[in-house]
């Protein structure tokens, strides 16, 4: 099996195409195949050098491997111009100098007799002289390829029999006025030199499929195995777009999302699974690989469920892996290495991206307790849970051996006298000391904070806080 990964780079790596790469790799490795990276960068107008070394970086860190490649396009232009010049002198292409003057009149007149609107073919009517003679003028012109009025068809893998009325395709471009190749025809050559047996890709190249079949069948060449992924949509069932969230991979990258997650995410999106048994590498999933299993309908992007999965990666890693990967996330924490070190090795469970050490730091660092009240509105209408927390800052001002262990001690003993529930108990705690509801497990997190710094802010809290009676 030989497949191909074929970005335009034309802006960084988006989610579709991240998942149509991850997808080629998957079904390469279930089959011993070989995945072939090619950068179709013929329309210079959009292509740029900057968007392909990002492509290049982007796979890499997702750990997309290809065994050839990559290649790009646009140093293959002599050999798409053999392809076009055979179809020329086969008569099945043909050059034609229509202005666009002229196309525009002519979608006028089809749209007037209500027929459908499409190049008519009238150019390939011109004779040899008449080309030769127009192209002498320096006359621009484009190739169109003959398109038989036949049916095209092919058999997805995963859709089934597709059929295109070739009637309706009309005589399309292969090549452009400016000399390059068009997408269609570009894509036909290099699969077939390339030996491509599978093309795996987005769904919304569908209707591009027709096309390049009638191209090969005007070579006389074998089309490979087609498989179009249905489409990623937002939860509104529109095409995923920065309306719903982050598009680019990068962005992924940069907020702290694990490569791991993100390709143990795609592989498994639309594709039916034991929802019990969902962490699992890509080298797992292919073991049991069906085309069969992907959805024919287009998969909804769950940005909780990635993020959910993101955290089930956190946690599997080492202290030292954990470390490492956090550590550009962690060089604006005003904090010495050894203490941020500590606090992201407990934070470990809660950290569904790592960017969130971040935040997770904040009540570590000296700044300015903000305590949102909206956060705790519930908890403060708990009966006597400021009197507890009085009575807990009073005892730790006279505690004398301050330890996770006296801590752990001291809050055990206040909550035995006391008739509120541990839990309450704790977030009340952690929510006068740090701001925040979510911390690192609360007796480290009050160690660290050092007994001094959270009875003042502790107190401070209390201050702030209007007494429960004048609050309902
Ligand atoms: N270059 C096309 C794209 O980036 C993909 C072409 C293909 O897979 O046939 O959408």
């Amino acid at each position: 099996m030989r497949l191909r990964f074929a970005p335009s780079p034309t802006g960084s790596l988006h989610v579709g195409s991240a998942r149509t790469a991850i997808m080629n790799q998957l079904v390469s490795v279930a089959n011993n195949g070989t995945l072939i990276l090619r950068i179709e960068d013929t329309d210079v107008s959009r292509s740029t050098e900057e968007s392909t070394n990002a492509i290049l970086s982007t796979l890499k860190w997702l750990g997309v491997s290809y065994g050839e490649g990559p290649f790009f396009q646009s140093s293959r232009e002599k050999l798409y111009s053999k392809y076009i010049k055979k179809l020329i002198s086969e008569g099945k292409a043909y050059c034609c100098f229509c202005t666009q003057e002229e196309l525009e009149e002519m979608r006028t007149k089809q749209l007037h007799k209500h027929i459908s609107t499409g190049y008519d073919g009238r150019c390939s009517k011109l004779s040899q002289e008449e080309v030769a003679e127009k192209i002498s003028q320096n006359l621009p012109y484009v190739v169109r390829l003959k398109i038989p009025p036949e049916k095209l068809m092919f058999n997805d893998l995963i859709k089934g029999i597709v059929e295109f009325d070739g009637k309706l395709l009309h005589d399309i471009i292969i090549l452009r006025s400016n000399g390059s190749p068009t997408y269609n025809l570009a894509v036909v050559v290099d699969d077939h030199e390339m030996n491509i047996s599978h093309v795996i890709r987005g769904e919304d190249h569908v209707s591009n499929t027709p096309k390049q079949i009638a191209i090969y069948n005007a070579l006389g060449l074998e089309a490979p195995i087609f498989a179009h992924i249905p489409l990623i949509i937002g939860a509104d069932r529109s095409k995923l777009s920065k309306r719903h969230c982050d598009t680019a991979i990068e962005d992924y990258q940069k907020k702290g999302f694990l490569p791991e997650a993100l390709v143990n995410y795609f592989s498994l999106l639309g594709y039916s699974h034991d929802a019990n048994n969902e962490i699992m590498t890509l080298e797992n999933i292919a073991k049991t690989f069906s085309f069969s299993s992907i959805s024919k309908s287009p998969s909804m992007f769950d940005l909780k469920k990635l993020t959910w999965m993101n955290n089930q990666y956190i946690r599997m890693l080492s202290d030292k892996e954990l470390y490492d990967k956090a550590k550009s996330f962690c060089k604006d924490i005003p904090l010495e290495e050894k203490k941020i070190k500590k606090i992201l090795l407990l934070s470990k469970d809660q950290l569904k991206v790592l960017s969130d050490i971040k935040e997770i730091c904040a009540p570590f660092c000296s700044y300015k307790i903000d305590w949102d009240q909206k956060k705790v509105v519930k908890l403060l209408k708990k009966e006597r849970i400021l009197d507890f927390l009085k009575e807990f800052i009073e005892k730790l001002e006279i505690l004398q051996d301050f330890s996770l262990n006296s801590l752990e001690i001291l809050f055990d003993t206040q909550l035995g006298l006391d008739s509120i529930k541990k839990r309450d108990a704790a977030q009340i705690i952690r929510f006068a000391s740090t701001g925040k509801l979510i911390s690192p497990p609360l007796f480290d997190t009050l160690y660290l904070l050092g007994q001094q710094e959270i009875i003042i802010r502790m107190n401070q809290f209390l201050q702030e806080v209007p007494c429960q009676e004048k609050m309902y």
